[in-house]
């Protein structure tokens, strides 16, 4: 069983064998790079585990004590040709990222700092599968906030306006349309909200800050 909820491909777990195809997300109709299912691995996808070491880097290691997840929650694997993504997966949940062409790992930092937004998403929501109840662009524009946020909130030697840069590089390998991660401008407007605007009003309650966005701030953005 297979849903196209708003966009978003879902799959859920016990109910469906992905097939290779979607698995590897090379239809670029597909437009997630958050997703629930039966955690079932595809054929001929070249993937080994974190081959760039993010879960090690400082500022991962920030985000995820800031965002309050365990780091055994999480794994991650780099491939040659994926979409970011993030999955539930037995009791945790895989992140994936594309291995960068000149293997430069920081270039992951604030990608891999919006797919963590949305293990945090969906903590707030209550489940994976309560988040992707959700409109995806508001879960999308939702996890560049909260990485925008985040920026404000760790440190780092990354320029702000380079962290800004590499955000979009979730779902720009993925979707012939911008529709379920918004124009860039969207996704810059909502990455510079968190960081300048939130840091200041939020005082670091990451929950209140994404339930202010999720009220009044999304809505802002779409004007
Ligand atoms: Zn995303």
């Amino acid at each position: 069983m297979r849903l196209d909820l708003r966009g978003l491909q879902i799959s859920f777990a016990g109910l469906l064998v992905v097939s290779g195809a979607h698995y590897l997300g090379q239809d670029a109709s597909e437009a997630g790079c958050l997703r629930a299912d039966s955690g079932s691995s595809g054929p001929a996808i070249e993937c080994s585990p974190d081959p760039l070491n993010v879960a090690h880097m400082v500022e991962i290691k920030a985000a995820l004590s800031i965002f309050g997840i365990d780091e055994a929650e999480v794994r991650y694997r780099g491939c040659q040709k994926v979409p970011f993504e993030t999955r539930m997966k037995g009791k945790g949940y895989l992140i994936s990222y594309q291995v960068p062409a000149n293997n430069n790992g920081k270039q992951l930092v604030a990608p891999i700092m919006h797919e963590l937004a949305h293990v945090f998403q969906a903590r707030e929501a209550g489940s994976f599968l309560a988040l992707l109840k959700a409109p995806s662009l508001r879960i999308e524009l939702g996890a560049d906030f909260l990485a925008g946020l985040m920026s404000a909130n760790i440190e780092t030697q990354i320029p702000l306006d380079i962290l800004q840069e590499d955000v979009v590089l979730v779902g720009r390998y993925y979707e012939k349309e911008e529709g379920a991660h918004g124009t860039p401008e969207q996704r810059n407007n909502a990455f510079r909200l968190g960081h300048f605007h939130g840091y200041k009003t939020f005082k670091k309650s990451f929950p209140a800050a994404l339930k202010e966005f999720n009220k009044n701030l999304y809505g802002s953005l779409l004007n």
